[in-house]
């Protein structure tokens, strides 16, 4: 299955490391303008050198007037991947309100500031578009010490459905992917001790994590014209983790 997005613009965020980089790049390679939105300066630019031609916006989704301000001259896009987050993890009787705020800040309400922005776009261009947010399988399990994560994440999710129900007549679709882990920077941190990670594997059919690659492609697939009657859908890429 062939996906183009010659043609198309598209804006992905927290784009600096991980699931976002490798976006951008495979979103590029599949022909689209690409708008690299991340925190680290010193990564978007190496990610410029790799992959010239990515535009690139700096900012701190958990600053909304930041975020507002750098995203005032942002180029109409028809494609946006919500993909920035953070996982602090706590246990429940430790948890910290900095860890809610920046939390919250970071994986939901930066979401919800960047889409509105860009379906007001979407919508005075009248052509519709396609939105996929980056959620977890921690939206839909409970995990030990991801009191905050957990919540963000199915508040992420249930987002998307509203989202999709309401933008759906604009002909804008918004979807979420939510993997299970991967060995990304986030995923090495909270899951390299292999007697934490074991009962994590053992429980998923396919017996292993998430490559970065096999959640790119389903945020891909998402984007494209290959999904074209989905939309409010909560995409598993877990190995199955979510049917146990
Ligand atoms: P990484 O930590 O590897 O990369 C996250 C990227 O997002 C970094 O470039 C980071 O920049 C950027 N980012 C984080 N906070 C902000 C912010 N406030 N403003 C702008 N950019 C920001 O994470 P992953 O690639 O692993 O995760 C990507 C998404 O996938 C997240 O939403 C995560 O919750 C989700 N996910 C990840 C899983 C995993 O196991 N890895 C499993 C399930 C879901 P910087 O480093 O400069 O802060």
């Amino acid at each position: 299955m062939d996906i183009s997005f010659t043609g198309h613009r598209a804006l992905v965020t927290g784009a600096g490391k991980g699931i976002g980089r490798a976006a951008v790049k495979a979103l590029r390679a599949a022909g689209a303008e690409v708008i690299a939105l991340s925190r680290s300066l010193e990564d978007l630019e190496s990610l410029t050198s790799e992959c010239p031609g990515v535009e690139t916006v700096c900012v701190d989704l958990g600053d909304w007037s930041a975020t507002e301000a750098a995203l005032t001259n942002l180029q109409a896009v028809d494609l946006l991947v919500n993909n920035a987050g953070v996982a602090l993890l706590q246990p429940f009787l430790e948890i910290t309100p900095e860890a809610i705020d920046r939390s919250f800040d970071v994986n939901v309400r930066a979401a919800i500031l960047v889409s509105q922005t860009v379906a007001r776009q979407m919508i005075k261009r009248g052509m519709g578009g396609a939105i996929v947010n980056v959620s977890s399988q921690a939206s839909q399990v409970a995990l030990q010490n991801h009191s905050v994560y957990c919540a963000t994440k199915g508040a992420l999710d249930m987002l998307t459905k509203v989202m999709a129900l309401e933008l759906g007549p604009k002909k804008i679709r918004v979807n979420c992917v939510n993997p299970t882990v991967v060995m990304t920077d986030m995923g090495r941190a909270n899951w390299s001790d292999p007697q934490k990670a074991a009962p994590m594997l053992n429980r998923i059919p396919l017996g292993r994590f998430a490559e970065v690659d096999e959640v790119v492609h389903s945020i891909l697939f998402l984007l494209s014209d290959k999904s074209t009657m989905i939309t409010g859908s909560c995409l598993p890429v877990d190995g199955g983790y979510l049917v146990t």
